[in-house]
């Protein structure tokens, strides 16, 4: 199996090549397929399966093939527990990105909002965020949710270990109805099966 056989464009294969990645890895081979295929996963999967690549390939596939010419909303979310896990999923949001016209970014706390509000006000197409600096910036119209329609919750565990529950469903509030969602994390606690429930339609069950 390799990256064209999961239906990824030649730009995109290009860029993994670079990458250095010779074949899909387990978690890949198995979602990448439903998520160009516009299917809701909950995915169980830990750091180092390759799990970024996996919701980050077929995202950018769904954005650079569904651009609109001129208009440039915010179309897909991911949301990330940590500041380090944000950068670390944005370095391959650009490194995957780098042969398609698809603009990205990522907001954290802890850091002055000024130029995050800069970058947010000259469009991007897909964010990398975590919740709590994500809501200010919407609290502050420096971001707008509703053209999103695809949202990813990486290492959802932790998120609801570090509290983030109410952010997480108050950023969902102001999202369409209609769009995909991708869920992963490491555990399946009671409280994360409910989060899922909430959140996901439908969905395809992914396993490492
Ligand atoms: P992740 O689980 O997303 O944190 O990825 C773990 C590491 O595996 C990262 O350093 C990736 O760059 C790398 N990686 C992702 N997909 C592949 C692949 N198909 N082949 C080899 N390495 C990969």
């Amino acid at each position: 199996m390799t990256f064209k056989d999961l239906g990824l464009s030649a730009s995109l294969v290009k860029a993994v090549e670079e990458k250095g990645y010779t074949k899909p890895s387990p978690i890949q081979e198995k979602a990448i397929p439903h998520i160009l295929a516009g299917k809701d996963i909950l995915a169980s999967a830990q750091t180092g399966t390759g799990k970024t690549a996996g919701f980050t390939l077929p995202v950018l596939q769904y954005l650079a093939e569904t651009k609109h010419p001129k208009y440039r909303p915010l179309r897909a979310l991911v949301l990330t527990p940590t500041r380090e896990l944000a950068a670390q999923v944005y370095d391959n949001v650009r490194e995957y990105s780098k042969y398609i016209n698809i603009k990205s970014a990522v907001v954290f706390g802890g850091v002055k909002a000024a130029s995050q509000i800069k970058t947010l006000k000259q469009g991007v197409d897909i964010l990398v965020a975590t919740p709590g600096r994500l809501l200010d910036l919407h609290d502050q119209r420096a971001v707008s949710f509703k053209r999103v329609d695809v949202l990813i919750l990486d290492e959802a565990d932790r998120m609801l270990d570090m509290g983030f529950v109410r952010d997480i469903n108050k950023i969902i509030s102001f999202m369409p109805e209609k769009r995909q969602n991708l869920l992963f994390s490491a555990t399946f606690s009671k409280d994360i099966k409910k989060l899922a429930e909430g959140i996901l339609r439908n969905p395809i069950s992914v396993e490492t």
